[in-house]
């Protein structure tokens, strides 16, 4: 088996607790307008490394003693898309001792996907909106629920983060901000909520791979919105 992996980043402080091992997996089915990492989207695109899940391991363990206070941690793109080879992964690291963290949009629901969290101590789940209308028209893909995956975490046990993108003019609409926030407030394993302002340091990727970036004009987040939403959050949620 091996794994199509866009790149990895051995010093990671953003993508979960402590100092981590990121590994980007190439492929996603979604098309965020806001994405700043198009060039994972083809699972059969141009990618740094094929490895297998030892390969994998055997490159990570080598950055053991910088990690050992935080861990691995597979994003992409949407790592699920190659869950077997993440699952074999994570097995390892989980009996190395190495705490595993998975950041997905929770958008695969299968009983192989499902089987990744059997070695994963914390997800990151990427919470797009909670406007079921909004939802194909920001990822661009029809008839999916988002919060199917957040159903199966809680009936795991498993240790949760929702992220949410803020998107001036998309995500930012108030209402919809608060029925997500009270919708997640009954769910014990969300410890807490992340909220990423929309930035456009992913736009000259779009520029570099010749489509046009969907956004074009859209503003960064302010900081007023940022902490208005932040609010509305901690109110149900720890923020951070
Ligand atoms: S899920 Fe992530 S990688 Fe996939 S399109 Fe959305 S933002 Fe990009």
């Amino acid at each position: 088996m091996t794994g199509r992996i866009h790149s990895f980043e051995s010093f990671g402080t953003v993508d979960g607790p402590g100092i981590r091992f990121v590994t980007f997996m190439q492929g996603c089915p979604l098309r965020c307008q806001y994405c700043h990492n198009p060039d994972t989207w083809d699972v059969n695109g141009k990618c740094q490394y094929e490895m297998t899940p030892e390969e994998l391991f055997a490159e990570t363990i080598r950055y053991r003693s910088f990690i050992a206070n935080g861990g691995v941690t597979v994003t992409g793109g949407e790592p699920l898309m190659q869950a077997s080879f993440v699952r074999e992964y994570f097995r390892l690291c989980a009996e190395e001792g190495l705490h595993t963290a998975l950041d997905t949009s929770g958008i695969i629901c299968t009983p192989l996907a499902f089987s990744v969290l059997d070695y994963t101590k914390l997800v990151m789940l990427d919470i797009k909106t909670f406007n079921a209308e909004l939802h194909p028209r920001l990822t661009g893909v029809e008839g999916v629920n988002p919060l199917r995956f957040l159903d199966e975490l809680e009936r795991r046990n498993v240790p949760t983060w929702i992220r949410h993108v803020v998107v001036p003019g998309l995500t930012d609409n108030e209402d919809d901000v608060e029925s997500l926030a009270r919708h997640i407030a009954n769910y014990q394993s969300v410890e807490k909520v992340e909220v990423l302002p929309y930035h456009t340091m992913g736009a000259y990727k779009y520029q570099q791979l010749g489509i046009p970036y969907p956004l074009e004009g859209v503003e960064p987040l302010n900081k007023e919105k940022l902490h208005r939403v932040k609010e509305i959050f901690a109110t149900y949620k720890p923020v951070g």
